[in-house]
């Protein structure tokens, strides 16, 4: 099914009788020449690179609950470009340029929206480093427009320019980033991928990864065991548990990410918004609400709920930065599972064991990935070689130290990133 300015007219003049589902409901194969675990965003994108700009077909998406249930349906929906280390920049950047063309490409409504990114900064050292970030940006040939106080004053009246600990020196923005309605992201891909025929097979849960002779030959799960020449491990904050079952220790740590949300308000903040102090950012849904999150939970979990004093942290940074929040009601909060990297960039990788692929580490950041991801993983895949944009996503620079990718200067410490 095509959806069409004219379709939509003849669905509504017609009962709305002619809609079909977004994707079939297949019984699982015995063998597959492609296997990928996780139906997240990253998982799907790859499907759909796979089967799109390698006309790969006989491939399943294994999902142990329902497609787009983890983190690609909890996240904050930022999208933006603005990485300054080598490696990282021109990844985002090519991924970027794929949202733009996503909704065409997907004949799918994913809401995106190229509203910009502000990056507040607070200090002289602060907007040396933003004026820094923002070269290599423009250099990446991306954007990024310095904004004086009286240029955000106007754009942005309601922040608090004058507090005397965090005082409002400026921002950069981007035009170009902005915001994207999350799971319609996953379901776009599903679609796209199904229709190519993928096979996504829902609450399927991997248990086991077969491995004989140090290559891949199957995974098990349970609704029985799979064979399958490839395996994909695409599973965000259980990266580690699905890697140990082949046998594979990352170093990765899993950390809850929180985000919250407030009633439907009248439309007032129409740009993304980041607090570079407190850790705080905020945009607003096109039904109303205000979505805003700030810092990791500092422990590791599995949890995908978060704990009190982050939950208080975040009000303050909110607080202090747009005092007329403190008027908007909560309506909920929520947490999702990140897996964080030493260095804080992704692993876009072949394993030692033959057939064998890993994609995880995106940190908090890996909405705006998913498509940049998908594709590259899925040239990885295809042609067991990397995709240039990618090509610094090695693991082993965590055992060699060469190549890391540390964008926050923070130092090799998975909660700090
Ligand atoms: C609160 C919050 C805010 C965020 N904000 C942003 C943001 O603004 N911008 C941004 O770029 N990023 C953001 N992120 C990060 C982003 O959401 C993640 O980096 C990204 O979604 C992870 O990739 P994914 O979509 O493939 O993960 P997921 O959707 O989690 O997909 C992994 C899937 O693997 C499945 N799985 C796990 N184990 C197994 C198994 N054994 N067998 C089968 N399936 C399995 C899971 O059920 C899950 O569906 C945010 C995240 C959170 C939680």
């Amino acid at each position: 099914m095509r959806f069409s300015g004219f379709g939509i007219l003849k669905q509504g003049l017609t009962g709305n009788k002619g809609w079909t589902a977004h994707w079939r409901n297949p019984k699982c194969k015995e063998a597959y020449d492609i296997v990928i675990i996780g139906g997240g965003g990253h998982g799907l994108a790859t499907a759909y690179y796979l089967a799109k700009n390698h006309g790969l077909k006989n491939i399943a998406v294994l999902e142990k609950g329902h497609l787009g249930g983890g983190n690609i349906g909890r996240n904050t929906t930022i999208v933006r470009a603005n990485y300054m280390m080598p490696g990282n920049s021109e990844f985002y950047s090519h991924s970027l340029k794929l949202w733009e063309g996503m909704e065409q490409d997907l004949n799918f409504n994913t809401m995106h929206s190229q509203r910009g990114q502000v990056a507040l900064f607070h200090s002289d050292a602060q907007r040396d480093a933003a004026v820094r970030r923002a070269n290599a940006i423009i250099n990446q040939g991306d954007d990024a427009e310095l904004l004086s106080p009286k240029q955000l004053r106007k754009m942005l009246p309601y922040l608090n320019y004058d507090s005397p600990r965090f005082p409002i020196y400026g921002g950069v923005i981007q035009r170009r980033a902005g915001t994207a309605r999350h799971d319609a992201v996953a379901w776009g891909y599903a679609r796209g991928a199904d229709s190519r025929g993928v096979d996504l097979i829902q609450n399927c849960e991997v248990t086991g990864i077969d491995i004989q002779n140090g290559q891949v030959k199957g995974v098990q799960t349970n609704q029985g065991a799979i064979l399958a020449k490839k395996v994909a491990i695409v599973v965000a904050g259980r990266s580690s548990l699905v890697a140990g079952m082949a046998g594979i220790r990352l170093p990765i740590e899993s950390h809850v990410l929180q985000a919250f949300v407030t009633e439907g308000l009248k439309a007032c903040v129409d740009k993304v918004i980041s607090f570079g102090m407190g850790h705080f950012y905020i945009s607003q849904s096109d039904k109303g609400g205000l979505v805003f999150g700030g810092n990791l939970d500092y422990y590791s979990s599995y949890a995908s709920r978060g704990n009190l004093p982050m939950k208080e942290h975040v009000m303050e940074a909110a607080m202090a930065l747009m005092p007329m929040i403190g008027k908007a009601k909560v309506l909920r909060s929520w947490g999702g599972i990140m897996d964080m990297t030493p260095d804080g960039s992704p692993i876009i990788d072949k394993t030692d064991i033959y057939g064998l692929y890993l994609n995880c580490g995106w940190c908090y950041g890996g909405f705006k990935a998913v498509p940049g991801s998908g594709y590259s993983f899925a040239h990885l895949i295809a042609t067991d070689n990397h995709h240039e944009p990618a090509a610094g996503f090695r693991l082993d620079r965590f055992r060699t130290g060469y190549g890391l990718m540390d964008e926050e200067g923070t130092g090799a410490q998975h909660n700090l990133h």
